[in-house]
């Protein structure tokens, strides 16, 4: 028999974790704060693994119309987590909304059922330390959107019972979402601590007049981008020379002498943000974000099909 999933709350994230259930064979039962976006989710999701099952994406073994009767809406949180492996919490980044969210479901959930945030800032343990079933927390922090760009971020609280980081991981494996498992919480976890690093050198790179935002951008889209999509930075340096060992000896001094001249973290509510939105506006105007937005997927789209076939 399938096992339940709980997903609380039912925007863009909630839809993309219970499709990803589905395809897995999971149980999926959605709920929200507000009834009427559980049925536009369910409609919203009917129509996506259709068109995904058209156009040969769809994850699985199972066909569009199966995996759309395994998802299903309810008006109860009691009903929601119910004999569920695990919830995924997907209520707003707000952290009051989300403490109040997580009280009410902690007040409903039964041992085992595990409780797994999607946050993308909130500590695990800022926003599990007064629940009672805080030793079966942990986040699984996606990437948008999730269903193309697989990396989950599994992040245990100091509490997190030992057991339930590599249960998550094991779950995750199974959808076929790529977890890695931080060994302890840090502030933006791993993925946007990089990102942040990458951020804030174009930030001072286009502050010190040093190349503008257009040409900044395809130093990571048309140079980094394209070898970090299919390797990370430490096997990149490993295959830049004969390995590891071999990359320090030959570039160490450098990389530490240029690292050295790496400015202080940028104030981003400076006056640069003002020259920086500008010349992104001329690059995509405000009025073509969500274009912009849907090019990005079908690029995403295009290389997570890449990815599997390398
Ligand atoms: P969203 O605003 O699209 O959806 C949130 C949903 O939660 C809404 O439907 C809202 O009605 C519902 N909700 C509010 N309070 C609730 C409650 N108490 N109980 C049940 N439902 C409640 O948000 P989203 O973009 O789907 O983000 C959800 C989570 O996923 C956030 O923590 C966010 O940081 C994380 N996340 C988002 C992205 C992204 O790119 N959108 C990426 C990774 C992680």
């Amino acid at each position: 028999m399938a096992e339940n999933i709980g997903i609380l709350g039912s925007g863009l994230i909630g839809r993309s974790w219970a499709m990803l259930f589905a395809g897995a064979g999971y149980k999926v039962r959605l709920f929200d704060i507000e009834p009427k976006q559980v049925q536009s989710a369910l409609k919203d999701i009917e129509v996506q693994l259709n068109e995904l099952e058209r156009s040969k994406l769809i994850r699985g073994s199972r066909s569009a119309k199966e995996q759309i009767s395994l998802i299903s809406g309810t008006s109860s949180l009691q009903e929601c987590v119910s004999g569920a492996l695990l919830v995924q919490e997907c209520t707003p980044e707000f952290l009051d909304i989300k403490l109040k969210a997580l009280k009410e479901l902690d007040a409903v959930v039964q041992e085992p059922t595990i409780i797994s945030s999607s946050t993308s800032t909130h500590l695990p343990s800022v926003l599990s330390k007064d629940l009672k079933n805080k030793e079966r927390f942990i986040v699984s922090h996606p990437v948008n959107p999730p269903y193309y760009v697989k990396l989950v971020e599994i992040v245990p609280a100091p509490y997190t019972a030992s057991w339930v980081p590599p249960k998550v991981r094991a779950i995750m494996e199974q959808l076929g979402q790529v977890p890695v498992s931080l060994k302890k919480e840090v502030p933006g976890f791993s993925l946007n601590r990089i990102q942040y690093v990458i951020l804030n050198e174009a930030w001072r790179q286009v502050e010190d007049g040093v190349l503008d935002v257009a040409d900044v951008d395809k130093v990571m889209s048309e140079g980094l981008g394209p070898r970090y999509a299919f390797l990370g930075a430490l096997e990149v340096a490993h295959l830049n020379a004969e390995g590891m060992a071999n990359y320090c000896e030959r570039y160490a001094p450098t990389i530490h002498s240029v690292s050295e001249t790496i400015g202080p973290i940028p104030h981003l509510l400076n006056e640069t943000h003002k020259t920086i939105h500008k010349q992104l506006c001329e690059v995509t105007p405000l009025d073509k974000l969500q274009e912009r937005r849907q090019w990005r997927d079908a690029c995403l789209t295009k290389l997570s099909v890449l990815k599997q076939e390398m």
